[in-house]
């Protein structure tokens, strides 16, 4: 148990990035949630970090790790749902004018992307190049500044935001089942961002303008800029309260 645990930390004391900020992995031997720790058994594998639950699923692991590296991959959802559920809670921080925790949220929100970054889900050539560039483009993104009031939070969830769209219009448009993202554009701020329910909620305005949004559709129809909202139609103006 010992000798994995120390391989592990010795890769992660060697990586780039510091990836402490993860909370919760996926044990792809049993099928079990991993809380993430520093005592948690963990093997790299293609620069991507997997945690074990005990020392028999990390050896079952070490003894195909191939095969459990495409398991993860196939399993690219659950790492893109790790990644929105940091965001969705950085938007709706944002949302009530707050910038309490965002930072931390965003950080673990990048740390997941920039674990799916690596991944080799099965899609169509084009599906798996945006996947990885918008993947990559959160990861990057997700690095808050550090001194960070209203302002500039807003700016930086603005271009965390773009690729989270385009992440959901381009790959996960594609995909069986559809998720459930809604998509909004606000005109004022020409800014775009994703949530989780219906009724929007936004996080440039906050509490001034809570329901300021267009719709955004959440399949890839070729008429969306990020800033400008969608190109045709009535879009262009927010339809809600400012
Ligand atoms: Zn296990």
């Amino acid at each position: 148990m010992r000798h994995i645990a120390f391989l592990c930390l010795v890769a992660l004391a060697l990586a780039p990035r510091d990836l402490s900020a993860f909370d919760k992995a996926k044990d792809y031997v049993c099928g079990m949630d991993v809380a993430v720790g520093d005592k948690t058994l963990c093997v790299q594998e293609k620069d991507v970090p997997f945690y074990f639950c005990s020392e028999k699923c990390a050896k079952a692991f070490q003894a195909e790790p191939a095969k459990f590296f495409q398991v993860a991959s196939d399993d690219s959802a659950w790492w893109v749902g790790q990644v929105c559920a940091h965001y969705f809670e950085v938007r709706k921080t944002l949302a009530a004018d707050s910038v309490d925790g965002i930072a931390a949220q965003a950080k673990t929100a990048g740390e997941y992307a920039s674990v799916a970054a690596k991944l080799q889900p099965k899609l169509d050539e084009a599906v798996l190049k945006s996947y990885h560039e918008q993947m990559e483009g959160i990861a990057k993104a997700a690095a808050f500044p550090e001194k960070l009031d209203l302002e500039t939070a807003r700016l930086a969830f603005k271009t965390l935001s773009e690729h989270v769209v385009l992440y959901v219009r381009k790959v996960a448009s594609k995909q069986e089942p559809a998720p459930a993202v809604f998509l909004f554009h606000c005109g004022m701020a020409k800014a775009c961002w994703a949530q989780e329910i219906e009724e929007p909620g936004n996080p440039y305005f906050g509490k001034a303008m809570p329901k300021c949004g267009d719709p955004v559709p959440a399949v890839d129809d070729g008429n969306f800029d990020p800033n400008e909202g969608c190109k045709e139609g009535e879009q262009g103006g927010c339809k809600g309260d400012c």
